[in-house]
């Protein structure tokens, strides 16, 4: 059943004719992948290529990057996720189980810039000296860390109005040292990170660069589609302020002109009176009008401050924890667009 009500909330999700037929088609082939069963099917004499042979066993380390591998690798390989969606990512522990699925697996598929600090030294016990690893961010040019507020704050705008944010992250110690890793919310720097994935396969497993190229091209396509919506329906709200739960947005926003405030960096920080005292700042400097939590937030000072500041409740979800089909990105990001029309309106 819930895997029902999913597939009618992707169909309702999205917009397009194009990608209303891709659903089609990806729900036909796992209807029918359902009905021939594949795995247990000999190959046929008449077919004796072997590009659909088993391909390297891949892992990635969280959603975002689980999603694109799939969506590059197609049914050529097996790709397992280190961190379950539902598990924080920012402060992730690695477990014995993590070194013992890496020890076992071919390619390493990870965000980077960051995002998965625990990954030296999971790589080191794994001990596997054959694993071949895959930064999915190479060559993309991290924002600050520390909320992007230089982005914004001095070089765009050439004046101090987020003076009071110089001070603030002498009271706890996250900052993402190598930047803020959450390019996958941008879908023109996720078109980079699959082609990344895609090009890096096409060294490790060149037996099935056809594939690899063909499935990438169908994903960055969609991708491109996305963009352009995005594109699109954001134009006329140029220069919105809006506020997030945690800094998860600052390329989506400096991708399509908006300003992102974050309350926190990352999830598991608690919401100090200094924080809230920030977004009441920002609040009342700018016109916001909507703060966007996000699906599993448990602190209630978010809805505080929504009711104190006056600010609608919106949900924008950035991807850390969802379904693990690759089109799932689509379904969120759609969401996503809606929720930020709705907060920029
Ligand atoms: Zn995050």
């Amino acid at each position: 059943m819930s895997s029902m009500n999913q597939y009618l909330s992707l169909v309702h999700g999205l917009r397009s004719k194009a990608s209303l037929q891709r659903i089609f088609i990806t729900a036909f082939t796992f209807l029918s992948a359902i009905a021939c069963s594949p795995e247990t099917t000999p190959p046929t004499s008449s077919d004796p290529t072997p590009e659909t042979s088993s391909g390297p066993k891949i892992v990635t380390t969280f959603l975002p990057v689980h999603l694109f591998t799939k969506a590059v690798v197609g049914e050529t390989g097996q790709v397992d996720i280190l961190i379950s969606p539902g598990n924080e990512v920012h402060d992730y522990q690695a477990t014995p189980e993590d070194a013992k699925l890496l020890a076992q697996a071919d390619v390493l598929v990870e965000n980077g810039l960051g995002m998965e600090a625990f990954l030296s030294d999971l790589v080191a016990n794994a001990g596997n000296s054959e694993l071949q690893q895959i930064d999915s961010s190479k060559g993309i040019e991290a924002m600050d860390g520390e909320h992007g507020h230089d982005e914004h704050g001095h070089d765009e705008h050439g004046h101090d109005e987020h003076k009071h944010d110089e001070h603030k992250h002498d009271e706890h110690g996250h900052h993402h040292p190598e930047g803020n890793p959450h390019v996958w919310l941008d879908p023109v720097l996720a078109q980079q990170q699959v082609a990344n994935i895609r090009d890096r396969l096409i060294e490790i497993d060149p037996d099935n660069a056809d594939s690899y190229r063909s499935n990438a091209q169908a994903y960055i396509e969609q991708l491109q589609q996305l963009d352009s919506e995005f594109k699109e329906k954001l134009a006329p709200v140029q220069g919105c302020n809006f506020i997030t739960f945690h800094d998860a947005f600052p390329y989506l926003a400096q991708r399509y002109g908006l300003e992102q405030e974050a309350i926190v960096e990352i999830p598991e920080e608690s919401i100090t009176p200094q924080n809230i005292q920030r977004i009441k700042q920002i609040t009342e400097e700018h016109s916001v009008k909507a703060l966007l939590t996000e699906p599993g937030i448990k602190d209630k000072r978010v809805e505080q401050i929504s009711s104190d500041l006056n600010l609608s409740l919106e949900e924008i979800n950035p991807l850390e924890a969802g379904e693990t089909d690759p089109q799932y990105y689509f379904v969120a990001m759609q969401g996503n667009l809606e929720a930020l029309l709705r907060a920029c309106q």
